[in-house]
């Protein structure tokens, strides 16, 4: 491949290089690079006709499809800026993205229509439907499949995602194409294949294309021209068929994934013989669910750590360090040669090796700006470090441990207790299928430390009993005083526990924030 550095450069290329392979792939329908180029090309010059100039917001508000991509590689070719919405949204919160981000065009699948009653503002000034009634093939019918004239370069945004918020209001992160090539350019630059990613894949999308673990897993592989296969909206079963059906060789899926597809009645590792490789991330995995992965889905593993922010990821644990029982099965990974990664104190000291404090990294596939918000901007990048909000520590060997978010933390008589790391114990033991924990008030200690359990199918372990197996495992200022026995863990779609949901009730009257 040559140098590519923008999405321009990469639909152009598999177009003339593999016009005929196919590029995408949902449900019955798909299209090849060459049509994908095409149809790319005709959409860009239909946002420029209705006035959209370089630098304008193009909202998208629908399920996974190839529309999506096709309107990705537009916006890319028009130097228009794409905003994916999270569909699972409530009115309210579409309104705030399409006002914040004063998108010009809308591209709104038929199903989530009625939303377009209940914008307080009013709609964006062209709103094109998809679906049914197929408003896309009439907005773009008009206009010619050839290239638009083009300046993007690698500095230049292109998609501009929405945090989901599990820490606050939603913040439009503007990412720039350089977001999409810079750790495959570092992998490359020191010939690691940590995530190798060939045009002979066909890869599973499991996370929405909204998160940036989806958009950007779908990016890589449209840069390596190979075929991204999407899903409309994950579900275990449809997922398991189509690794098999479609003979799905990668995907890029979160922790909360996994567990459902090893959940699913009847699944055994012969639906995934296809499978070569597995990349996971977003959230905290536990060794348990980890292990049991491993040996069911049979493939190469490999961890992804970072944020939106960091135009994903920018830490990662290969293949090579997968294996049951090492230490480094409970580390999130190493920095991608040419990221940087250290630990600072409350001051914003350097912290030696080992030490838990905030984890800040310096990478070149790092945000632009939050749209819009220059003091939190300031705020979170400072001095080209993004600073992440999560506690962990650094070893020796340059690897990096995730605890939690720092928000998360549970203040236990002056301790700071993180919830993942007792999550992660609980769900060793054999009752438990799931466990979150969040802090509580507690007179005495500040707060104490309140366990949530999910039991394992057709058990009912007793809390005394979960308490014994805690005791010989934790220090005593990390014990769950009290445990509740729950259905399901409240997720978002990118797979995040939404603690705020279940520690709410524990706090509501009083003094503290509820993050
Ligand atoms: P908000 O910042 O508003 O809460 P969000 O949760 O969607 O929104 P993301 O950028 O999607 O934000 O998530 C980044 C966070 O996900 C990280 O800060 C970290 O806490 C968590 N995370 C991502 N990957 C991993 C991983 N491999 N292990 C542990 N935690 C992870």
């Amino acid at each position: 491949h040559p140098q590519l550095t923008t999405l321009v450069e990469t639909a152009r290329f598999h177009a003339a290089h593999q016009p005929g392979s196919t590029a995408v792939v949902c449900e019955d329908r798909s299209l090849t690079y060459a049509e994908l180029h095409r149809e790319s090309n005709r959409i860009a010059h239909a946002i420029r006709a209705v006035g959209a100039a370089p630098g304008a917001r193009i909202a998208y508000l629908g399920k996974e499809s190839e529309h999506y991509y096709t309107v990705l590689f537009a916006c890319a070719k028009s130097e228009t800026v794409l905003v994916p919405i999270n569909w699972r949204l409530a009115a309210p919160e579409v309104s705030h993205i399409l006002q914040d981000s004063g998108s010009e065009v809308l591209l709104l699948e038929e199903e989530f229509a009625a939303v377009l009653d209940r914008l307080p503002t009013g709609p964006p000034k062209t709103v094109v439907r998809l679906g049914a009634s197929d408003g896309l093939s009439a907005w773009k019918a008009d206009h010619p499949d050839t290239d638009p004239p083009c300046s993007a370069t690698s500095d230049t945004p292109v998609a501009q995602l929405y945090t989901s918020g599990t820490t606050g209001l939603p913040k439009g992160v503007v990412l720039a194409h350089r977001s999409f090539f810079a750790i495959r350019d570092a992998l490359a630059s020191e010939n690691l294949d940590w995530i190798d990613w060939r045009a002979g894949d066909i890869a599973l999308v499991g996370i929405p294309g909204f998160h940036v673990g989806g958009l950007w897993w779908a990016t890589q592989n449209f840069n390596a021209g190979a075929t991204v296969a999407a899903m409309r909206a994950f579900a275990p079963r449809d997922a398991i068929d189509l690794i098999r059906d479609k003979g799905i060789t990668t995907a890029c899926v979160v922790p909360a994934m996994l567990r459902m597809m090893l959940a699913e009645p009847g699944v055994t590792p012969d639906d995934f013989t296809t499978l070569r490789k597995i990349v996971y991330g977003g959230s905290p995995i536990s060794e348990a669910l980890l292990e049991d992965s491993l040996s069911m889905f049979g493939s190469e593993f490999a961890q992804i750590y970072g944020l939106t922010e960091t135009g994903n990821t920018a830490v990662c644990l290969p293949p090579a360090d997968h294996v049951p029982g090492h230490p480094r099965m409970k580390a999130a990974g190493h920095p991608y040669p040419g990221v940087g990664c250290k630990v600072i104190d409350g001051d914003g000291k350097e912290l030696p090796p080992g030490t838990v404090g905030e984890i800040c990294l310096a990478t070149p596939a790092r945000m632009v700006e939050y749209w819009d918000l220059p003091d939190k901007t300031a705020e979170t990048l400072v001095d080209g470090w993004i600073h992440t909000g999560d506690a962990g520590y650094v070893d020796d060997d340059g690897y990096v441990f995730i605890q939690d978010r720092i928000k998360d933390a549970i203040l236990v008589a002056g301790e700071n207790v993180y919830p993942a790391e007792i999550e992660n114990v609980l769900e060793r033991h054999p009752g438990v299928a799931e466990a979150v924990i969040v802090g509580a008030p507690d007179e005495r200690w500040g707060e104490s430390v309140h366990a949530f359990v999910v039991p394992a199918a057709g058990q009912e372990p007793a809390p005394r009993e979960l308490h014994r197996f805690l005791v010989d495992r934790l220090a005593a200022f990390k014990l769950p005083a009290r445990y509740e026995f729950i259905d399901h863990v409240p997720r978002n779609p990118s797979g995040k526990i939404l603690r705020r949901e279940l520690r709410e009730r524990f706090w509501t009257g009083s003094d503290r924030k509820v993050n």
